[in-house]
């Protein structure tokens, strides 16, 4: 993704992130032709998924792209509560698989599910329920500390939301500030450092608390502290959820069930960190060459 293209999308997740997202939105933001429709009858979903994913055969080219696939031949199937790690070089779908599962895009060929419904058949705004998503560069809003949280979910009360401050990490470093949760961030407002924002996008997805987390590690070295305090609330954000990661870190890998290593739009390895390693192959040279914080 280029630059401008990795801003679009934290926007995009952003607001999906705040429930029903809105494609007439999404489509301003990415300032593209909505590429689904929402069905003339959806599935009813039940208040909350399971989250089991499947990916069949999918094979999707960009619009703008059209003879070259960004996913080809991809499938993947990812069990209720699962944490899988996506890895691989710079252009070889991670993204990509996030965007679908979110359906800011359909594939041209093959099938998503999603607790063995089709997506399609699925309304976006009601699926983007069941998704939170924590981006690689979140979105701060000129807003107080407390409503930049609620914005996970706005019903939630004052309460709760320092709950899943706590929960994030993210308590201390609010509570520092001058005013507190009521200090005024974004645009005018108080400064965070990339990890403390990256705090406040967990501590939204603590307050949505969806049955499916869509992750995109910061490729960006942390501070040692702030890196152990984004570990240690990413660690309780997973507990009890499918999550599927772009993941860019060590200790990310080392925690996931299983890590999936693409390349060109497909799947060319799988396993957990020791037996990938121990196989050679890209993988090898990818934690050689990728961690950040290895
Ligand atoms: P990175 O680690 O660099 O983010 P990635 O593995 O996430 O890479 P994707 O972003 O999924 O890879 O990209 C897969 C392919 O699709 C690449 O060839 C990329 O250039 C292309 N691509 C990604 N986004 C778009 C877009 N909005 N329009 C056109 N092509 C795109």
């Amino acid at each position: 993704l280029g630059a401008g293209s990795v801003g679009a999308l934290s926007e995009v997740w952003a607001e999906v992130q705040r429930t029903a997202g809105g494609l007439a939105r999404i489509r301003q933001l990415l300032d593209e032709v909505p590429a689904v429709v929402a069905p003339p009858q959806p599935q009813a979903l039940p208040a909350r998924l399971r989250g089991a994913v499947s990916f069949r055969d999918v094979r999707f080219c960009y619009p703008s792209r059209p003879d070259q696939p960004a996913l080809d031949g991809f499938s993947l199937d990812i069990a209720e509560g699962e944490t899988v790690a996506l890895v691989g070089p710079s252009g070889a779908g991670k993204s990509t698989v996030l965007q679908l599962l979110l359906r800011l895009y359909d594939p041209q060929q093959g099938e998503l599910r999603i607790d063995g419904l089709p997506l399609v058949e699925i309304d976006p705004s009601a699926l983007r329920q069941q998704l939170a998503v924590v981006p690689q560069h979140p979105v701060i809003f000129a807003a107080s500390a407390r409503d930049n949280i609620r914005y996970g979910a706005l019903e939630a009360d004052d309460a709760a939301v320092e709950q899943a401050a706590r929960l994030a990490e993210a308590h201390g470093f609010l509570s520092a500030l001058p005013e507190g949760f009521d200090t005024w961030l974004g645009e005018r407002g108080a400064r965070l450092s990339g990890g403390q924002q990256q705090r406040i996008a967990i501590a939204r997805a603590v307050l949505k608390d969806a049955p499916v987390l869509l992750l995109d590690e910061a490729t960006s070295a942390l501070d040692a502290a702030s890196e152990q305090s984004i570990q240690q609330a990413l660690e309780r954000l997973v507990q009890g959820r499918t999550t599927i990661v772009v993941a860019h870190r060590l200790a990310t890998v080392r925690r996931a069930d299983r890590i999936v290593v693409m390349e060109h739009g497909r799947i060319v390895a799988q396993g957990r960190h020791e037996a990938l390693l121990a196989a050679g192959g890209l993988y090898a040279e990818l934690a050689r060459l990728q961690f950040v914080d290895g």
